[in-house]
Formats: structure tokens, sequence, C-alpha cells
């Protein structure tokens, strides 16, 4: 049997994006409705267990990076223990968190004695009204508390903004100046659909290049970095600055070439792309007996077919874009 996932494009998938759960403690509006999303079942979500058992079967195969996601991972019952437990598969390289940091700041101390390189920490505002406007949530002191204790870490930590016109378009040019003298490396994400309702009719657009023209405006010491193999951020830097910023065109989609990476969702449904509306619940596959044989097939089947890039998943879609990211996993 193959050993690798490679898809027709030749790209070899080493990156699984774990949704540990679909519950999230805020209410994000470019995420999800204000009386949240609609959640499962306890019984419909994977058990650590389940998810312990897919990623060694998928680190068989190639991937050596996970970052768990969800929901707020932080949320579910256990998840330091189910850190630990994928602490043990020696295969993986890399195990990495998105959270909006409002519960992990206990965590941090625990976390560094594991394989956690790197915490995306979701921040779309430093003002504490706005911060409540975005997240319907007054937990901006913990989140501050969180990214000021995580800065002082030996984590990397990443600050994922999403731009969101006519919100936090105003707060761009600050949070690029924090990365002057903080070790902080900031990301801004470009806004998506995937927020429960669907594409917003009235919006303006804050793409990639009205982001980087935006942070061009007010500084003229940018230096362009080389960015990673299948970094999913063009990045750059002020000159002499302690911390970076990039610009993620999740929505204009000009980063599928270099994919390297795989989803799958608190319900167990394998994503070959964020905008593919799941093509297989490994769940169910799973709960009917199949043996590691039997996953290593059936994901190397899958990724065979992994879409050449998000436009061409879309097309694909039986449902159009508009279910909230806490479902997916962001
Ligand atoms: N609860 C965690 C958090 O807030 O980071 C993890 C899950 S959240 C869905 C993961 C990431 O997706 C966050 O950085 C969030 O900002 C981003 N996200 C959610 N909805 C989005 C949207 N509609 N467009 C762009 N990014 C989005």
């Amino acid at each position: 049997m193959e050993t690798k996932l490679i898809d027709k494009f030749g790209r070899q998938i080493t990156y699984l994006r774990l949704a540990v759960t679909d519950r999230c403690n805020l209410r994000c509006q470019y995420c999800m409705p204000a009386q949240g999303a609609d959640i499962v079942e306890r019984k419909a979500l994977l058990t650590y267990k389940e998810m312990y058992r897919l990623t060694r079967v998928l680190s068989e195969l190639g991937v050596n990076k996970v970052r768990l996601t969800g929901g707020e991972p932080f949320v579910r019952r256990d998840f330091m223990k189910f850190l630990e437990m994928l602490d043990f598969n020696d295969s993986l390289d890399e195990i990495n968190i998105t959270t909006n940091g409002a519960l992990i700041s206990q965590h941090i101390e625990a976390l560094q004695k594991l394989k956690v390189k790197s915490i995306n920490l979701s921040l779309d505002s430093l003002n504490r009204n706005k911060f409540f406007e975005i997240t319907r949530r007054d937990v901006f002191d913990e989140v501050y508390e969180a990214l000021e204790l995580l800065e002082n870490s030996e984590l990397n930590l990443k600050l994922n903004f999403v731009v969101q016109s006519g919100i936090n378009t105003d707060e761009i040019v600050d949070f690029v100046a924090l990365t002057k003298n903080r070790n902080i490396d900031v990301r801004f994400i470009e806004e998506m659909p995937f927020n429960g309702v669907g594409q917003k009719e009235t919006q303006e657009v804050w793409n990639y290049n009205r982001i980087l023209s935006e942070i061009e405006g007010k500084f003229k010491n940018i230096e362009k970095l080389k960015d990673k193999k299948s970094s999913t951020s063009k990045n750059f830097k002020l000159s002499n600055s302690k911390g970076t910023f990039g610009i993620i065109p999740a929505f204009t989609r000009t980063i599928c070439g270099d994919c390297n990476r795989i989803r799958i969702t608190a319900t167990g449904m394998f994503k070959n792309c964020l905008f593919d509306d799941g093509v297989f619940n490994v769940r169910d596959f799973l709960r009917n007996g199949a043996s590691d044989d039997d996953l290593k097939e059936l994901f190397l089947s899958i990724v065979s077919k992994k879409p050449k890039d998000g436009f061409v998943a879309e097309s694909q879609r039986g449902s159009k874009v508009g279910e909230s990211m806490s479902s997916i996993g962001g």
C-alpha cells in the first residue's frame, strides 16, 4: 500500500486541522449568529480516543503536524488530557492550537511541557467595547491576560485578526504597530462567509490588496519576508521590529497551490478543503469497525481526489457556503 498522502497535483498532505468540539464560549459575529450555531448531540462528536486513533493512522501516512481547533478547544472537558495523549505520538513533530484565549491562561505552563509549539490567539480588537461588540461576550480581560502570558512564554504566539469591514479595519495599523517592540506575529485574515448565514450583501471588500495598501499607507519601512512552503499567509515585517505581520488571503484563495492540509470536523467529517462541504464521515466508518488498513485505504483514496483549489471545491458543493466556522474547525 502507498504510504504517503499525495494528491493528483503532487501535493503531499502533512498537516491535519482537527476540530475537537463544535461548542464555543464566544459568539463572534463573523462566525455565527447571536443565538449561536446549531450544535450537535454529544454522542455525535468524535471521542478523544477516536481522534487519537485517526491522528495516529494519519501520522503513519506522513502527517506530522496537527492543529487543534473548534469551536473552542478549551471548552471541551479534559482537553489537556487529550493533549497529553497526543503528545505520546512520536510521529508528530508539532501540535498547535487555535483558541480565543478566554480559558487558556491556567494551562500555559502545562502546555509548554508538551509538543505544543504555537498558539494562534484570535483577537480582533484591542478596544474593550468593540471586542464585546464582535464577540458578544465580556471576556476582554481574560483574553488580554492570556496574550501577555503567552507572549512571555516559550510558545510561539500568533494573533489572528479577522478583517471586518466597517468594524475593525481602523485597528489594522494598530495591530501592525504592536509588532514593533513585541514578539508577536499578527495575521490579518480576509473575512469569509462561514458565519452561519452566508455572504453579506452590502459588504465593502477588504481583501489582501486592500489590507496591504492600508498598512502601506501608514508604514514606509515594510520588508517582505520569505514565506515558508505551504504557508497560508504572505508575511512582512517593519524594519527592526521584533514581531511580524502577515495577510491570509482566505477568501481570495491565492494560496491553494501549495496546500498540504486536510481537516476533520468535530463530527468526524473529512474535508479536503475548507470550501468543500465534507467528503466522508470517518466517525461512522470508525464506529462500523474499520481497521487501520481500511482507514489508510480510505484516506489515500479521498486525498487523491483533493480539488485543485478552493474555487473548484466550492463549485462542487451541494450547498452554498454559509455554515459556521465553529462547526468546520477554522
Ligand atoms: N475558538 C477558537 C478561536 O476563536 O480561535 C478556534 C475556532 S475559530 C472558528 C478559528 C479561527 O477561525 C479564528 O481565528 C477565527 O477568527 C476564524 N474565523 C471564524 N470565522 C471566520 C470567518 N467567517 N472568516 C474568517 N475567519 C474566520
